[in-house]
């Protein structure tokens, strides 16, 4: 069973300059498919055919038959895949095969071309947000990590003095029984919500969510100290002693996408009301390539499905980018190398320079190319700035 892979830069960066000239560097992207995808998108069993049909299209083509037929097999074989995502890059002729069950979400799709797809990758593995979940009443307690869909079972961490803590007190005054049946279950959230600060202060944690029933709620957010407040990113009603993971993973991940549709557009509003106002963002792949290419650049993000293009060429000596198809590089005239997703020529960029990069799949970036960077400064405003000064 496949845990959550987390990519050493080394193994992004051997994928990331892998080059092949005669044009047969497969990349696959297939499901998982998610509950609420189901009502309105592509069901599980049509992706399956639209990746069959475009393997067999390959097979006539320029892509190896036999990594075609062992990807055919691993597709038709694939049921649920408890979950994860099937990524497989594969090129025999040059010796690699490299297969990932992987949690997330990606698309399902299929490339064949002379380098490998690996923007959903590297914006996977950036954007992955870790969610603390806990499920209190006033006797209880229990705390579950949600990364990309998977659900962890945390409770041990809660550690035992708290749990004796929070038996023993209360009965060391002789207090109305109802009184110190409220005085025991404040001190019990007190002791929670300092345990998942301390979580949160050691950085185990992204965002948190609070499960319990309706009626506890106002007693426990009023244990949650500023710092978790901020990163409350939701409420629902549950019984925390008898919840199966099926079910907290059924209330928590909407709100786990209602965060991420929201952060989503604020980076857009940032990038677009940047572009607009010719101050801290860019949008279309005119702007990004010159913003990266002076550094500007803090996040890049590109809509998950972007129209076609014509795609952009990277320098494989000096790393100049330049829109559409180009043989030489007009500043050192070196070959320059043509990637058909725009998205795939700039992460390659952005490798190693401290850019992050996001993949919107709720939000969109304006048309026609659907992708935008927002940036840490503008270079000629600085040097406007520096000459007045
Ligand atoms: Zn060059």
């Amino acid at each position: 069973m496949a845990g959550i892979h987390h990519f050493e830069n080394e193994e992004l960066r051997e994928l990331a300059t892998f080059w092949s000239p005669e044009n047969d560097a497969l990349s696959l992207y297939f499901g998982p498919a998610k509950a609420s995808e189901l009502a309105h998108r592509e069901e599980p069993v049509r992706v399956k055919e639209m990746i069959q049909a475009q393997l067999r299209t390959l097979r006539s083509g320029q892509a190896d038959d036999e990594d075609v037929s062992r990807i055919e097999a691993t597709v038709a074989g694939m049921q649920g895949n408890h979950n994860f995502a099937k990524v497989i890059l594969a090129c025999r002729r040059l010796g690699v095969w490299r297969e990932y069950d992987l949690a997330g979400d990606f698309g399902s799709r299929l490339d064949c071309a002379q380098s490998f797809a690996i923007a959903p990758l590297i914006a996977q593995e950036e954007s992955r947000k870790r969610y603390s979940i806990v499920l209190a009443d006033r006797n209880t307690a229990r705390l579950l990590l949600l990364e990309a869909r998977q659900l962890t079972e945390q409770s041990e961490a809660l550690e035992e003095e708290d749990r004796e803590k929070i038996r023993t007190t209360g009965a060391r005054k002789s207090v109305h029984l109802e009184r110190k049946k409220e005085e025991q279950a404040r001190e019990h959230f007190t002791i929670v919500a300092n345990r998942l600060l301390h979580f949160r202060e050691h950085g185990d944690f992204d965002r948190l969510i609070v499960g319990c029933r309706d009626e506890m709620w106002p007693e426990i957010e009023a244990e949650l100290h500023p710092e978790l407040q901020r990163v409350l990113a939701g409420r629902f009603h549950i019984d925390p002693g008898l919840a199966t993971h099926e079910e907290i993973v059924e209330r928590a991940q909407p709100i786990v996408d209602e965060s991420d549709r929201r952060e989503e557009q604020e980076l857009v509003q940032r990038i677009v009301g940047g572009a607009l106002s010719e101050r801290l963002g860019v949008s279309g792949v005119e702007g990004v390539l010159d913003a990266i290419e002076k550094g500007e650049v803090r996040t890049l993000a590109w809509s998950a499905k972007m129209p076609e293009n014509e795609g952009v060429s990277s320098c494989a000596n000096c790393g100049h980018l330049e829109r559409g198809k180009l043989e030489r590089c007009e500043l050192c005239a070196s070959e320059m190398r043509w990637f058909a997703r725009p998205e795939e020529a700039l992460v390659r960029h952005a490798l190693g320079n401290n850019i992050e990069v996001r993949m919107l799949r709720h939000a969109k970036l304006p048309p026609p190319d659907e992708i935008g960077a927002w940036l840490r400064f503008k270079a000629e405003h600085n040097t406007a700035q520096a000459l007045a000064s």
